[in-house]
């Protein structure tokens, strides 16, 4: 049996890393713990995270709705929810001293507004576990012993080998080669990464005047293709964005990375419950209704007027016109669109620098504690795994999960006291 230097290295200083390395310091209590952190400083993201304020979980209480934010790990995070949910994280972090607050649209913040509440709580409980934090410490390989993993570290620019008894990865999403670069050796399978999370670019200067303005009731979907995400639609002055966009760019991540994010979009910027006959004649009798006036001045179904003079422009309508000669073909014409608008997308832009990487550690190399198959001993979690979510807390709510299921898989590895 070899010397070991460490019960638990933990490699990645992240959300997932801290948190786990937290719970499993709390299941096993005198497990002699290390957390690797290659920059300088360590939770990075979690400081910057929801614009400084750090969106922690989200409040959707049905679990099937909860389940439909991820696109890849839906079914891993099934059966870890049932264990470690969104339920069980308010609680905690409720129970550790920091309430949580929601939003209208479901998005959990610490209470104070600010990721600090955050970065304080974790750093309270890490010293008081005893946990080693190491900054500036980078993991440069892996390789698997008899008993243990043997871990290749630049300290300081040092290198360093260590012996650990277990080891976690959490060194998040694979958006550099260089991440996947220590665990070469292990031969593990993996997804490519493609970037999740991000707003379209629609270079249409019509579009981009419209910027700052938002349609609460939108569906937009991938021309050709069956599924449909609904939600607000924003303009920017770059193309589209707000949560419809953003989903949409969650789930088809990957077909939009083959198309190399030149693609149609198409928009129904009346929503999910509008039908093409409801619209026409609610137009008719708008037509009617207003028969005398300019069609700029009297807007019908209480869409912005900015938005209705584009959707004008967009179909070659003078809105100086009267409503009196805007016939039934041209109703119909105007209403098609409204449910039907194709867009010509030509790139990608973040959102508020908030972006996830899909794809990822194979699911299949791990078990149901994340535990990978091959290796006993040695754990996968947070966004380096094949799991990601749409925006609104549910990236953070994998990463508890995931480290959560670790933890109890490491308290029960190690070595009766
Ligand atoms: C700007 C921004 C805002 C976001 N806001 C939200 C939000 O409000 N809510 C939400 O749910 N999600 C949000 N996300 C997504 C969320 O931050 C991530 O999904 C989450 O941080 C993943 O946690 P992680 O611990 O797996 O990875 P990370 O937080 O990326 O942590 C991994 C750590 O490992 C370190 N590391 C990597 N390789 C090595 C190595 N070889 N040796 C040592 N250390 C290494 C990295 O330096 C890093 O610190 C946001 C993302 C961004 C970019």
């Amino acid at each position: 049996m070899p010397n070991f230097d460490w019960d638990l290295v933990v490699v990645g200083g992240g959300a997932a890393g801290y948190f786990c390395a937290i719970q499993a310091a709390e299941a096993k209590p005198g497990l002699r713990i290390a957390i690797l952190e290659k920059s300088p400083k360590t939770l990075g993201k979690v400081k910057i995270s929801g614009g400084g304020r750090c969106n922690v979980t989200n409040a959707e209480e049905r679990n099937k709705v909860f389940l439909e934010a991820y696109p890849r790990g839906q079914a891993f995070l099934k059966k870890g929810f049932q264990q470690f949910g969104p339920k069980q994280t308010r609680a905690w972090f409720e129970s550790a001293g920091m309430p949580l607050k929601a939003e209208a649209d479901g998005r959990m913040f610490p209470q104070e507004n600010r990721s600090e509440a955050v970065l304080r709580l974790f750093d309270g409980k890490i010293q008081s576990l005893s946990i080693q934090v190491l900054c500036k410490h980078s993991l440069e390989r892996l390789e698997v012993l008899e008993t243990g993993f043997s871990l290749q570290v630049l300290a300081e620019g040092e290198p360093r080998c260590w012996l650990s008894r277990q080891v976690v990865l959490a060194m998040g999403g694979i958006h550099k080669e260089s991440v996947w670069e220590p665990l070469q050796t292990l031969g593990l399978a993996r997804i490519s990464s493609v970037p999740s999370l991000f707003t379209f670019q629609i270079p249409d200067a019509r579009l981009h005047a419209l910027s700052g303005l938002s349609l609460p009731q939108s569906r937009v979907w991938l021309q050709g293709d069956k599924r449909r995400f609904d939600g607000p639609v924003l303009f920017t002055h770059w193309g589209l964005s707000g949560p419809s966009i953003l989903k949409a760019s969650a789930h088809l991540a990957r077909e939009l990375a083959e198309l190399n994010y030149n693609f149609a979009i198409r928009v129904n910027f009346l929503g999910a419950e509008a039908h093409e006959s409801k619209a026409w004649e609610t137009m008719a009798s708008h037509a009617t209704a207003h028969a005398d006036k300019q069609m700029k001045n009297a807007v019908p179904l209480g869409l912005p007027q900015r938005f209705f003079l584009f959707s004008l422009e967009m179909l070659g309508f003078d809105p100086e016109s009267r409503w009196r000669d805007f016939g039934a073909s041209k109703q119909r014409k105007w209403a098609d669109w409204m449910l039907n608008a194709s867009f010509q997308c030509q790139g990608k832009t973040t959102f508020k620098e908030e972006f996830v990487t899909a794809g990822g550690l194979d699911l299949n190399e791990i078990n149901e504690h994340c535990g990978l198959r091959r290796y006993p001993g040695l754990w996968a979690i947070g966004e380096l795994l094949d799991i990601d979510g749409v925006t609104g807390g549910y990236n953070f709510q994998a990463a508890w999960t995931t480290a959560w299921l670790a933890a109890q898989g490491i308290a029960a590895f190690a070595k009766p006291d």
